[in-house]
């Protein structure tokens, strides 16, 4: 196009493009919905349905293509997908892998949204859902029916900590040839090495420590095996899964620093749950690398680390008003749900109403220690128990 253009057109097109040879070390933003090609023939060439190049934003760009790249290299896999959430990680993994007719066992600990999720493909899309005790090891094999297509599993459940025999789960699964999928938030993918364990799927909630700025909602789905690679590719592409740019960058900002924080995390965590088995308000500390916590020794076995969360059971002798005073009136903890953030966080659970066969009295108080000083925080929760007592 040699004619000359009016001002508004040039608004809108230019000849420059910046000199090449650009090298720094932050990865860059590649904002997009349109991706261009130069010829037509580019352009039919490429196929959307798979990823080794572009077709469109919501496929893929270079900063999505990166931060992918990252989390399987981080979690020992080979291919990722970013969800704009979590849950919409752990919903790509039931719609690429369930039809009506199937079967989907989860653990009665599983994260929340979860549960919600698959009594809906159960009410509305004819997928059964049943729940197994988080403990139940290789007794999973006789829950196994024909038409049991996928077995979630979360080590350890977020609210009361069992962690599960991951590897005993696998192995039954895979004998009958059924996919295992495992939220492995808890652990970042750093203290936990899922798939050496036997696991076909990952999920990550990024929204936890990746971003570790309490800011971003975003999922990951991570997979070895080229066969269900493909199938979460398709879903992925079908349900029309995207995230935004700038949130990818951060996330990217976010994961050199991701091993202190968790480290830090860890510690933190492990010096104010040692310190609550000292007092005699606390009848357990779920932690899993403490005695207390259901599935201890396999957390010992299979874990290289713990992060920031952990819960506790008061004594059955506190009513769940005192229980939520002692809450509100800690001030270094918020309420709030999440973790993985700089904060600290404190939220009570009513346990009975989500589980059917919870049988202990006390009250559950979850925790998430964030990068204060530790201290400071074992300060603040001695004052807020000196409160339960009139
Ligand atoms: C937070 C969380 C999710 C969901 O992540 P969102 O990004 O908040 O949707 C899933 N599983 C576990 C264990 C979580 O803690």
């Amino acid at each position: 196009m040699k004619k000359k253009i009016s001002p508004q057109t040039s608004l809108v097109h230019s000849d420059y493009t910046p000199p090449a040879g650009f090298s720094a070390l932050p990865s860059s933003i590649h904002h997009a919905s349109t991706v261009l090609f130069p010829t037509i023939a580019a352009m039919r060439a490429r196929n959307w349905k798979e990823k080794s190049g572009y077709t469109y934003g919501l496929h893929g760009t270079p900063t999505t293509f990166t931060l992918e790249a990252r989390l399987a290299e981080i979690e020992g896999g080979r291919h990722c997908r970013l969800t704009p959430s979590g849950l919409a990680a752990i919903s790509l993994v039931n719609f690429a892998l369930l039809k009506t007719g199937d079967d989907v066992l989860l653990p009665e600990n599983v994260y929340g949204p979860s549960k919600e999720l698959s009594g809906w493909l159960q009410s509305d899309f004819g997928i059964t859902a049943r729940f197994y005790d988080p403990l139940i090891g290789a007794g999973i094999a006789d829950l196994i029916q024909p038409d049991t297509r996928l077995i979630w599993t979360e080590a350890p459940g977020s609210v009361s900590m069992e962690v599960a025999d991951l590897p005993a789960i696998c192995k039954a699964a895979h004998a009958a040839g059924v996919t295992v999928a495992l939220d492995n938030t808890w652990s970042a993918g750093l203290a936990l090495r899922a798939f050496d364990l036997g696991i076909d799927i990952v999920m990550q909630a990024l929204t936890k420590y990746q971003s570790g700025g309490s800011d971003i909602l975003m999922g990951a789905v991570i997979t070895r095996d080229d066969a269900l690679n493909h199938k979460l590719e398709l879903a992925h592409m079908r349900l029309g899964m995207g995230v935004g740019m700038d949130d990818v960058y951060l996330v990217l900002r976010s994961l050199p620093s991701m091993r202190l924080r968790f480290d830090a995390h860890d510690a933190a965590a492990r010096k104010v749950a040692a310190w609550l088995t000292t007092r005699k308000e606390i009848g357990k500390v779920l932690h899993p690398a403490f005695p207390d916590c259901p599935g201890h020794a396999i957390w010992q076995r299979d874990f290289t680390g713990a992060g920031g969360l952990f819960s506790v059971i008061f004594d059955g002798r506190y009513t769940e008003a005192q229980i939520d005073r002692f809450v509100e009136s800690l001030a270094l903890f918020k309420i709030g749900f999440s973790w993985g953030g700089a904060h600290s966080l404190c939220v009570p659970y009513r346990m009975q109403t989500m589980r059917s066969a919870w049988s202990d009295p006390g009250h559950l108080v979850r925790f998430n220690i964030g990068l204060e000083d530790p201290d400071d925080l074992i300060a603040d929760i001695e004052q807020a128990l000196a409160g339960l007592e009139p």
